[in-house]
């Protein structure tokens, strides 16, 4: 009897496993069949998801350790933003800004609380906000700096990354993103992240903007130079030019503060907000400004459809709510310095160099050791799911929802990486 029984599990769980792992490469043969290759995912194939865990289609579980490039700051299905989601979906979706709904000036009131502006305005991609913050900068800078009509210069920083759209890639320095796809559009200067005297000699009368992410996040977690914020504010204002920072990955807890501009201190004149500000749920995007700034926007003259849809702003008010306490700018600074004391240890063997800021860190791979996607490969082989940004570098973001154990698990799998490739 036992033994009949033992053999027909036997029989069922090598079926289960062969069943799953043809449906794994199924899903991967259909997407790569079907969806064209703008991405190079990892092997997996995830099905479910709770807090900094997520399941594949084979049961195996991993450690979310990119968290949609800091999109899912509060983990997955976090109850608190399924609860008002489901709720709001139930009720009110779209509405179109054609009309009022209820939703979104409570959004409104308390985002621009959450920055200290006077106001927002509500989009939904990263890259929509980055291209409001380009035309609110330019708007502004022709009805109250006095650039002449068509001249305006907007001053951006080498290795940034600000979303897809064909402006903005048309300050992209990385070749991936602008080969073929030109003509670009002009109006952009660059100049050297972290480097003030070239941002000092790039901005004159016709330069409306200086953009930048405070922390570069696609560029491998690059903090700039201690006090460079500082200089960037104190610039912007003796020239009369806008201060914009792109904190679509940088803010909202992800680098122990709310903002990353915080850690010196420094307000700039636009923020721009995404990932995190849709809870991992919806795309919810936004600038925040002072009146003086976003006042230059009058109807008809800038909008989107799905922008500050009732939804959205259910989603981001919730978010914004769950910000305000400091609880999760906390936990990502305790997490973040627990993180960095473990990858230091392997700083000399195995790693060149470790970056953090909060629960953020880049870390350079030792080229004699693998490439980034190599370890991010080998990663995925201990459970845990990470994403090289440039080359050398492995980005971590980790959700602000795990647990010290949790990031035990992080080390110690990339200690067991290092070992084996070293
Ligand atoms: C992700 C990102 C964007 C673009 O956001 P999308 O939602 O992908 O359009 C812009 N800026 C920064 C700093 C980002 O990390």
């Amino acid at each position: 009897m036992t033994g009949v029984t033992a053999c027909a599990t036997m029989t069922n769980m090598s079926e289960t496993i062969t069943r799953h792992q043809t449906q794994s490469a199924a899903h991967i043969e259909l997407t790569e069949g079907y969806a064209a290759h703008n991405y190079h995912p990892l092997r997996v194939v995830l099905a479910k998801g709770e807090g900094a865990w997520v399941t594949d289609v084979e049961g195996n579980r991993y450690l979310d350790c990119l968290a949609g490039y800091s999109a899912l700051n509060f983990g997955h299905g976090h109850p608190r933003l399924l609860a008002r989601a489901h709720q709001q979906i139930d009720t009110l979706t779209l509405t179109s800004r054609a009309f009022y709904n209820d939703q979104l000036g409570p959004f409104a009131r308390d985002l621009a609380a959450l920055t200290g502006k006077e106001m927002i305005l509500p989009m939904n991609s990263g890259a929509e906000a980055v291209e409001t913050a380009i035309k609110v900068s330019r708007k502004w800078g022709y009805l109250t700096k006095g650039v002449p009509e068509s001249q305006a210069t907007i001053v951006a920083m080498e290795g940034n990354f600000h979303g897809r759209t064909t402006t903005i890639v048309s300050f992209s320095t990385d070749p991936d993103a602008t080969k073929d796809y030109a003509p670009f559009t002009p109006g952009f200067r660059l100049v050297p992240y972290g480097d003030i005297e070239a941002l000092r000699s790039a901005i004159d009368d016709t330069t409306v903007a200086v953009l930048l992410e405070p922390i570069q996040g696609e560029g491998g977690v690059i903090i700039p130079p201690e006090g460079f914020l500082q200089d960037v504010r104190t610039l912007c204002n003796s020239t009369n030019t806008l201060m914009v920072a792109d904190e679509i990955q940088s803010g909202l807890a992800r680098t122990g503060k709310t903002f990353a501009c915080d850690h010196e201190d420094v307000v700039p004149d636009i923020y721009v907000l995404g990932k995190a500000l849709g809870g991992g749920l919806y795309p919810v995007s936004a600038i925040a400004a002072d009146v003086d700034v976003l006042g230059v926007i009058t109807p008809g003259t800038h909008g989107s459809t799905f922008g500050g849809n009732p939804l959205a702003a259910a989603i981001g008010h919730e978010v914004v709510a769950m910000l305000q306490t400091g609880e999760f700018q906390e936990r990502a600074a305790s997490l973040g310095a627990y993180l960095a004391d473990g990858l230091q240890s392997m700083v000399g063997s195995g790693f060149e160099a470790v970056r953090t800021r909060g629960l953020w860190a880049g870390i350079d791979i030792d080229p004699a050791i693998a490439t980034g996607r190599h370890v991010t490969e080998a990663l995925l082989g201990h459970g845990v799911l990470a994403k090289e940004a440039h080359g050398q570098t492995v980005r971590l973001a980790p959700p602000l929802v795990a647990t010290e154990e949790d990031l035990d698990v992080l080390v110690g799998a990339f200690r067991a990486v290092i070992t084996t490739l070293a």
